[in-house]
């Protein structure tokens, strides 16, 4: 079969360039090798899909170049994508932070995808695998599961590692090495944080406990989130989004109260409720389960009048920088996204076309561009997308 442009990947990136690329009159193909297209818009945001984020600045990526994603989010914005939402009457509210959520399912997001393919007579194959990828006379020749396919432009939106079981693979850094382009170091992004030894022991009872915002910390950078102990680490918004810029080693610090100055507030405790134990005038301000177990663990818990100033401010001090001694991620089988992945300096950053080899393009998570949680990697995907859509 011969067509004008291929694309290897039905997810968000994918199918967002075959749009742009049929609607400007070129014959395109979609092939994934799942049996269904869209796999993790549909698991997306608790089956809502943040589909974008109203704050979308390149300064919310990863990336070894951080200047590399600055052309294609500036061309598609999020109220690019909003438009189409809104074009197709798909009701969204934002939840908080700029993230966007569709009221109902994120069904209505790959719905909208395939109808707007269906109009700009893209055709897609399922269940398509792709054996082997070689340049042509024409372009590429790509071996799929269905015969071989000729493509002048080959677009590769396989995107990263995480969640094997939807589908993920390697496919697209493999085709990256084969064309000659450097792939950075892959590893877990937006991915709970494993605990182990004594400190695993100190908090797996805790499971399920949550504080509403906490700010971690790794070196300068810092979140001010939602966290959540599980029964092998943590988790939640907060944890998820340091854990992109953690590696292992490194010091992980936790503000247990970044909205008031402990010290002062425990000093004033001290004047108002003198008899009461430390661990219950915590427990005012931390989930109940956690004050005990810090007392327990970091100080002792009497009646606040025996504290000394110096005591408290030391108590202040340790709730306001925790140090939580991480000893890795869940891995891919959770994580969100994918860091590193192919190398922007072999790509144009207004058209993702490879510097190397013309007519090949990458998009998407399998490029080494990946946004914090909240619906910047969605926007990557289709800002990227429709980049080289407009020209493959
Ligand atoms: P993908 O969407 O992963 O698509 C890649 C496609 O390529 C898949 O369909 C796959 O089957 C196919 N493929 C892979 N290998 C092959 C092969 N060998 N042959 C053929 N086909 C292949 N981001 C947000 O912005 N907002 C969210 O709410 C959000 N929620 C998420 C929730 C979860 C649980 C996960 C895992 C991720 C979430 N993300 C979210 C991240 C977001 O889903 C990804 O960044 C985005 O889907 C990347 O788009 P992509 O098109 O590059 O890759």
């Amino acid at each position: 079969m011969k067509v004008d442009v291929l694309i290897i990947g039905a997810g968000a990136a994918g199918l967002m360039c075959a749009i742009a690329a049929g609607q400007r009159g070129r014959r395109v193909l979609v092939v994934d090798h799942a049996n269904k297209v869209g796999k993790k818009i549909l698991m997306s945001g608790g089956g809502r899909c943040n589909f974008t984020n109203l704050g979308v600045t390149p300064a919310s990526y990863l990336s070894a170049n951080p200047h590399f994603a600055k052309s294609a989010l500036a061309r598609y914005t999020p109220s690019d994508f909003i438009a189409l939402v809104e074009k197709h009457r798909i009701a969204y509210h934002e939840k908080e932070l700029g993230q966007l959520f569709c009221d109902d399912s994120s069904k209505q997001i790959v719905r909208m995808l395939l109808d707007e393919c269906q109009q700009a007579g893209v055709r897609i194959e399922t269940s398509c695998g792709v054996e082997r990828v070689r340049r042509s006379q024409e372009g590429f020749s790509v071996i799929t599961a269905r015969g071989e396919v000729h493509a002048e432009s080959l677009v590769v939106a396989s995107g990263g590692l995480s969640i094997p079981s939807m589908g993920a693979s390697g496919l697209g850094y493999d085709i990256a090495r084969q064309h000659g382009h450097a792939v950075l170091p892959v590893r877990a992004g937006l991915v709970p944080l494993t605990l182990s030894g004594k400190h695993q022991e100190h908090y797996q009872d805790l499971a399920g406990v949550a504080l509403p915002a906490v700010e971690a910390s790794v070196g300068k950078r810092s979140f001010r989130a939602g966290m959540l102990f599980t029964h092998r680490g943590i988790s939640g918004p907060a944890i998820l989004q340091i854990s992109s810029y953690w590696h292992a080693g490194d010091d992980l610090r936790i503000d247990l109260l970044p909205d008031q100055e402990a010290a002062a507030w425990l000093s004033a405790q001290r004047v108002a409720r003198p008899a009461a134990e430390l661990k219950n005038v915590l427990a005012d301000v931390l989930p109940k389960r956690l004050a005990q177990r810090l007392c327990e663990l970091w100080f002792e818990s009497r009646p606040m009048r025996q504290y000394r100033e110096a005591e408290l401010a030391n108590i202040g001090a340790q709730l306001h920088d925790w140090p939580m001694v991480a000893s890795g991620t869940e891995g891919y089988r959770t994580a969100e996204v994918t860091l590193g992945g192919v190398d922007t300096d072999g790509l144009s950053s207004s058209t993702m076309q490879s510097k190397l080899v013309p007519g090949l393009f990458f998009i998407g998570e399998v490029v080494d561009v990946t946004g914090w949680l909240g619906g910047y990697n969605f926007q990557w995907a289709w800002a990227s997308g429709q980049a080289a859509g407009e020209v493959v």
